[in-house]
């Protein structure tokens, strides 16, 4: 009897294979409607994980070669690094960073830009970019399976979309 058969019919269905790359990156924000600390404006050194999983290796054996799925990942993050979130209803704060916030390093909101909030919206500006036009075989292939923010060492959210 093989493995697969000992693991169960259950597990037929999900990924097999797996890599992640991690990524660090300081960012600001606030937190409107919290009633704690994060109210305040403040900042993070974030770490941020990406894992991509498949159920087919391609032609080089591999989920994705890691050199690919870093020059994925960062050109988000440099994007993000020393950004600043708000929200759009956040009207005194966001006029304060608008008058001194480089435009390209302040990010405007739909919601408080909360550790999940930020995990759903990096989940999907990364999934955008597994999406080929070239190649449909490839676009089903891969799967970004979960984005998990680190605001601290202690602290992390998780967005995933199955
Ligand atoms: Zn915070």
């Amino acid at each position: 009897m093989g493995l697969s058969n000992l693991v169960g019919n259950e597990r037929n269905n999900m990924p097999k294979y797996s890599v992640q790359k991690s990524f660090t990156f300081p960012y600001g924000h606030r937190l409107m409607k919290n009633k704690n600390l994060c109210k305040n404006i403040h900042g993070h050194n974030a770490r941020l994980d990406v894992r991509i999983s498949t159920d087919k290796l391609n032609a080089d054996d591999m989920v994705i070669d890691f050199t690919d799925l870093k020059k994925i990942v960062k050109t988000l993050v440099d994007k993000l690094d020393h950004a600043f979130f708000v929200n759009k209803e956040d009207k005194r704060v966001l006029e304060a960073v608008y008058s001194i916030q480089e435009k390209d390093k302040m990010f405007i909101t739909e919601k408080d830009p909360t550790s999940e909030y930020l995990c759903q919206w990096i989940y999907e500006e990364i999934a955008i970019q597994f999406i080929d036009p070239l190649s449909v075989e490839n676009t089903k292939r891969l799967h970004v399976d979960f984005v998990r923010l680190w605001e601290s060492d202690g602290s992390m959210a998780e967005y995933r979309h199955d």
